[in-house]
């Protein structure tokens, strides 16, 4: 196992069936730079998160052109505690009998499956696939948070060019705020997190933020090759549409476990995991690539319209009770069709 941030439930998951298991983390002191949201649907998937858990969200605030749409529901997801997180999954795996390297990963070592969960700029991805993932970049702050502590905002405007400017609330009267730059807008990402932070009416000063990339990009098609699989960030398990990676991280881990144990038994071979990541994921994460590409296709103009038409057509009533944030199929009603019909064909010949 190569990167003991989300790899360390994989390492965990193979260790408790008796297999041994090296797991590398090049940086265990590491302070994960993370917003920590999860929807509610990921802790009842992975109870052990629950550990980790410190903030309820009850729904969001999202804004474009002025306009603003408010969608809430009680505990439809969480804020975790990342850095906790990060070290509490090593010592689960390392009490299941992982041994664990505190040191970068080296392609000399011998083993009969390697995974790759070194995240965004993984080493281990090229070794499977040519496809290359498109980065952005993450920049975000804790800030003193005197607004609703139980709604994360998604403010779509001119501080970020391909992605939005957030806040999510850690309790407390703290919140990360934070927005996502395309990495050629990345040498004005302080300048842009302020102009962002001025918006919220938030005072800039003593605020430290801290950038990381994530894969915003079209699903990848191939995350193994012969006895090597990919996992996380390295496979581009993130949202295109938000760029969390926590749940679709731990799905595919989730789905790739039983794959390696049949593979060590003696059955099957370790690319079964490529098929049903095409059927399980792939699908999921193209609707969530289509939504960014969508929304970096119209106006913020056009947005804010959009937001409107869900306030006065009854669509916000219909997210609050249905809509589910890491699944876009329980957004897409025939009427969102309808109204964003147009503006979607642009897109298509891209996403077929
Ligand atoms: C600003 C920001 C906000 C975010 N907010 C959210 C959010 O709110 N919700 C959400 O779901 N997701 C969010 N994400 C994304 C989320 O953080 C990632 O999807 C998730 O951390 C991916 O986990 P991972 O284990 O695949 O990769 P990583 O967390 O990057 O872990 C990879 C690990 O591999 C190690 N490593 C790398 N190379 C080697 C090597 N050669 N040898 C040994 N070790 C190695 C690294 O040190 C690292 O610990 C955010 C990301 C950013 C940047």
């Amino acid at each position: 196992m190569v990167g003991g941030g989300l790899g360390s439930r994989m390492a965990e998951v193979l260790a408790s069936e008796g297999f041994r298991v090296a797991l590398y983390e090049k940086n265990p002191k590491r302070h994960v730079v993370c917003g920590g949201l999860v929807s509610n649907e990921t802790l009842l998937e992975n109870p052990f998160l629950e550990e980790y858990a410190v903030h309820r969200i009850d729904g969001a605030v999202i804004t474009a052109g002025e306009k603003e749409l408010a969608v809430e529901r009680r505990g439809v997801a969480w804020v975790l505690d990342r850095d906790e997180m990060f070290r509490g999954m090593i010592e689960r795996a390392v009490a299941e009998g992982t041994t664990f390297v505190p040191r970068a990963w080296k392609n000399n070592t011998e083993q009969r499956v390697l995974v790759g969960a070194d995240g965004a700029t993984s080493s281990i991805r090229p070794l499977v696939t040519e496809e290359r993932a498109t980065l952005l970049l993450g920049y975000q702050a804790e800030i003193s948070w005197k607004e609703d502590d139980h709604l994360v905002r998604v403010d779509f405007g001119p501080w970020s060019d391909v992605f939005f400017g957030w806040v999510i609330p850690l309790g407390n009267g703290r919140a990360h705020a934070g927005i996502g730059l395309s990495l050629n807008a990345s040498g004005e990402a302080r300048e842009r997190l302020r102009s962002y932070l001025k918006f919220l009416g938030v005072k800039t000063r003593r605020v430290r933020p801290e950038g990381r990339v994530i894969p915003v990009s079209r699903p990848l098609r191939r995350v193994t090759r012969e006895n090597i699989l990919l996992v996380g960030d390295a496979a581009v398990h993130t949202k295109a549409s938000t760029g969390g990676g926590i749940r679709f991280g731990l799905k595919a881990i989730h789905y790739a476990a039983p794959v390696i144990v049949r593979y060590l038994g003696g059955e099957g071979k370790v690319e079964e995991f490529n098929r049903i990541h095409g059927r399980e994921l792939y699908p999921s994460l193209k609707l969530h690539w289509a939504v960014h590409r969508f929304y970096n296709s119209v106006s913020r103009e056009e947005l804010g319209k959009i937001l409107e038409w869900a306030e006065e057509s009854g669509f916000r009533e219909r997210l609050e009770k249905e809509g589910q944030m890491d699944d876009v199929r329980s957004l897409l009603t025939p009427s969102l069709i309808v109204r964003i019909g147009a503006h979607a064909l642009r897109i298509l010949p891209e996403l077929l």
